[in-house]
């Protein structure tokens, strides 16, 4: 199995930017931390692995993308960074539908109508939010509606995640092709007719297909591809031990000795990575002591 990334380059002589993921083996790993069902597999592995691209189009800082349908998966989180990090989770990861008209998991029907919410930190600056309806439910038809309505850049995006009859993932990828301004008609024709007869972009990682070779693919041998970067992905969450500390204390002096009077411990799962952490009646009581102190 090759190994996940994220690639960017040009086309058509910088008139077209590509970006293309293969994330086999970060979906898998969300699929085993949240114990995903394959609708949910597929669901939050199309979403994660188009945040993922859309943290590489920034130099620095997160994207955060949050799909609120009204469908059983009730909502999905993603986030990524410029560095190839990505992680995410979905309300419901236990879900089961019937295969749609096409015989494919039914991510639409699992999603149902909603909203897909983007929020972008630069680092520095005004943070970027913005929201559009979804259009379909299916995720790749989404992000497409988004940067051409809310971004103002005409894209094409393909997304897709082949889930192996044991829940485990077989390939999982993605694709993004953006009009740069002052682009040629002609070429942007050239374009949509290349991704509408592409393939599945899962088929073809499961052909083996890097994300580099994905890159030259979308465009096709007339597009003349330059690539710009190429960087690992993987999944990182940033929960730590010490974050729930901080977290616990932030709670203040009442309500710690309310869960030490109710509970006797106190336990926080990270949502993003399913993380247990347990802290024992002396390490709240530590803590405490902590918050006493003038
Ligand atoms: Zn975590």
């Amino acid at each position: 199995m090759q190994a996940d990334q994220l690639a960017r380059g040009t086309a058509y002589n910088g008139q077209i930017r590509v970006y293309a993921a293969v994330s086999t083996a970060l979906v898998q790993e969300l699929q085993r931390r949240h114990q995903l069902w394959p609708v949910a597999t597929a669901a939050l592995g199309r979403t994660v692995t188009v945040t993922a691209m859309m943290g590489l189009m920034q130099d620095e800082g997160k994207v955060k993308v949050q799909i609120k349908g009204d469908g059983a998966l009730g909502y999905i989180v993603a986030d990524a960074d410029a560095a190839g990090h990505a992680r995410g989770y979905v309300h419901q990861p236990h879900v089961d539908r019937p295969l749609n008209e096409q015989g494919k998991l039914d991510v639409a029907g699992a999603i149902g109508s909603g909203f897909l919410y983007v929020f972008k930190d630069f680092g520095a600056g005004e943070p970027y939010r913005s929201s559009v309806p979804l259009v379909s439910g299916e995720i790749g038809e989404d992000f497409t509606y988004y940067f051409t309505v809310s971004e103002q850049t005409p894209s094409a995006v393909g997304v897709g995640v082949l889930v192996n009859p044991d829940l485990s993932v077989q390939a999982s990828g993605g694709w993004i092709v953006q009009r740069m301004p002052g682009a040629d008609e002609e070429v942007i024709t050239q374009v949509i007719e290349r991704v509408s007869r592409l393939p599945a972009v899962s088929s073809m990682v499961a052909e083996g297909l890097s994300a580099e070779q994905l890159l030259a693919q979308v465009v096709g041998p007339e597009g003349q591809v330059r690539v710009h970067q190429v960087v690992p992905l993987s999944f990182a969450c940033s929960c730590s031990r010490e974050r729930v500390e901080n977290m616990l204390r932030g709670l203040g002096r009442d309500e710690l000795q309310t869960i030490l009077r109710e509970q006797g411990s106190a336990e926080v799962t990270c949502q993003f990575c399913n993380e247990r952490y347990v802290f024992e009646r002396g390490e709240i009581e530590r803590l405490l002591e902590d918050l006493n102190r003038p």
